[in-house]
């Protein structure tokens, strides 16, 4: 039985006292008997403060991105024992704004997952097709090449401590979802992927569905066999929004 996760990505918005009001209100909304794990991934600069609310409760710290490197002269860059160092459990890596805006290739997303496992990390692996990507039928072969090239130095195995998230780039922030046959087709390929290499990963790891995911859809999203929750942009912003996604993936 997997436990299902919604993860909000706060991606570059809010101010000091913003987040930290959206922080209290979720705090306030989520309801701690609920069986679905709640994640939120504020801007790195507001980790701390974000992560000193969340400490003992029931939401959990995550970043955004996280420094291929260990240490050292990258400036600009933040490492995963840093993030380790101010309270994160999870961190994105391969988000599709960071491959399109920052031309991060699938091998530096298979560096950064390897980097936040070794501090004990768990990565929150995004892939997913572009529009023209979809039209062109290429949705499996572009999810499968994003998947193998983190196979490829991770190891099947490393997947245990590991969640993916199908995110196709055309229904990120656009208001355009995928509807839960075209979703769930993809996470059924994922794991069916999974399953060939280690039937008991596959069977365990969590594939979260993105795109556009609001409270009026997340029930439908969810209900599919190989959903396992969501990873949530926009509507994360908005605690009451956000808190009703969550309640959607019980
Ligand atoms: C995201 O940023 O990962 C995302 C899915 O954004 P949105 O929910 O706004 O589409």
């Amino acid at each position: 039985m997997r436990q299902p996760l919604v993860a909000g990505n706060w991606k570059m918005y809010g101010s000091r006292a913003e987040n930290a009001a959206l922080a209290r209100s979720l705090l306030d909304l989520v309801r701690p008997e609920s069986g679905t794990e709640v994640l939120v991934c504020p801007p790195f600069v507001y980790l701390w403060d974000v992560g000193r609310l969340l400490k003992d409760t029931d939401v959990a710290l995550g970043a955004q991105s996280v420094c291929a490197e260990p240490l050292g002269a990258f400036t600009g860059e933040v490492s995963a024992a840093m993030l380790k160092d101010v309270g994160c459990r999870y961190v994105l890596v391969g988000h599709s704004e960071r491959r399109q805006l920052y031309g991060e290739g699938d091998a530096l997303v298979a560096r950064k997952f390897v980097a936040a496992q070794s501090q004990g990390l768990v990565p929150v692996l995004c892939v997913g097709e572009t529009l023209e990507e979809r039209e062109g039928e290429r949705t499996a072969q572009v999810v499968a090449r994003q998947l193998d090239a983190v196979l490829a130095v991770s190891g099947t195995g490393a997947l245990a401590k590991a969640v993916i998230a199908y995110e196709p780039v055309w229904a990120i922030g656009t208001g355009r979802t995928a509807s839960p046959e075209q979703a769930q087709d993809v996470h059924a390929m994922i794991r069916g992927k999974v399953a060939a290499l280690d039937a008991t990963i596959a069977a365990s790891v969590r594939i979260l569905y993105g795109g556009s995911v609001k409270a009026s859809n997340a029930r439908e999203l969810f209900a599919m066999p190989d959903i396992d929750g969501g990873l949530v942009g926009g509507a994360s912003l908005k605690a009451d929004e956000f808190a009703r996604i969550c309640a959607a993936a019980d």
